[in-house]
């Protein structure tokens, strides 16, 4: 004789009623409840835009329309779903403002051969950033790590081929100057940056938002801080 279904299920685990174990949100589980993906490495790039010069994820993300890249709609969820194409995960404003751009669980488009198992921060400006931004640049990468604490950090830079083999990948081997700064010098420093990479004037924010930018800077994250 076949038992009843109620009679072969296991045991619920204490405090856990029926009610809450079939739950199911309709159309799938938040985005939040998603797994976080596999990151073994955090890139550090540069917008190379003129140093102090105002720029926005929505700048970047109408750039990386124009070289085709797309966000993966079923995972936007709420990380900054009005923009469909930026390739960071975090993009770190003039004014130290830390913006997200693809939510952690999300394959980045910022680091050819690598986008798989890395995240991609970028700092707006060349090779001169300013305090606030160096601070926010700690704090976001210090932040990282204690999610991923055997990822390595790098300059986008270094990601280049070790053409002679000697595992360094020396100046002339890079295929871009990208972050144009030494990401290994700043980490042996103490994530401190060399007075050469540093802006002297601290730009004021544009006072012409980009279109889609809500309430302006005072609504940006610092630190940064995110859903998935
Ligand atoms: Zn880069």
């Amino acid at each position: 004789m076949v038992s009843s279904p109620q009679k072969t299920a296991a045991p619920a685990p204490a405090g856990a009623s029926a009610r809450a174990m079939n739950f199911k949100p309709v159309g799938g589980w938040p985005v939040a409840a998603t797994p976080m993906r596999s990151v073994n490495l955090i890139v550090i790039h540069c917008s190379a835009t003129p140093n102090g010069r105002w720029v926005t994820s929505e700048d970047i993300d109408s750039w990386h329309q124009q070289r085709g890249f797309a966000r993966n709609p079923a995972l936007i969820g709420f990380n900054e779903p009005a923009l469909k194409h930026i390739g960071y995960h975090f993009v770190i404003y003039t004014t130290g403002a830390v913006r997200i751009g693809r939510g952690r669980a999300e394959v980045g488009m910022h680091a050819y051969g690598y986008n798989l198992l890395s995240l991609g921060v970028c700092m707006i400006g060349m090779d001169r950033f300013s305090l606030a931004q160096w601070d926010s640049l700690r704090e976001n990468i210090t932040g990282l790590l204690k999610s991923y604490p055997n990822a390595r950090v790098c300059g986008h830079r270094d990601l280049s081929p070790d053409v002679d083999g000697d595992g360094v990948i020396e100046r002339w081997e890079w295929l871009k100057e990208c972050p144009c700064f030494s990401v290994e010098d700043w980490l042996a420093r103490g994530m401190q940056p060399l007075p050469e990479n540093i802006l002297a004037d601290p730009p004021a924010p544009s006072p012409h938002p980009s279109p889609g930018e809500r309430g302006g800077v005072g609504s940006l994250m610092r630190p940064s801080r995110e859903a998935a």
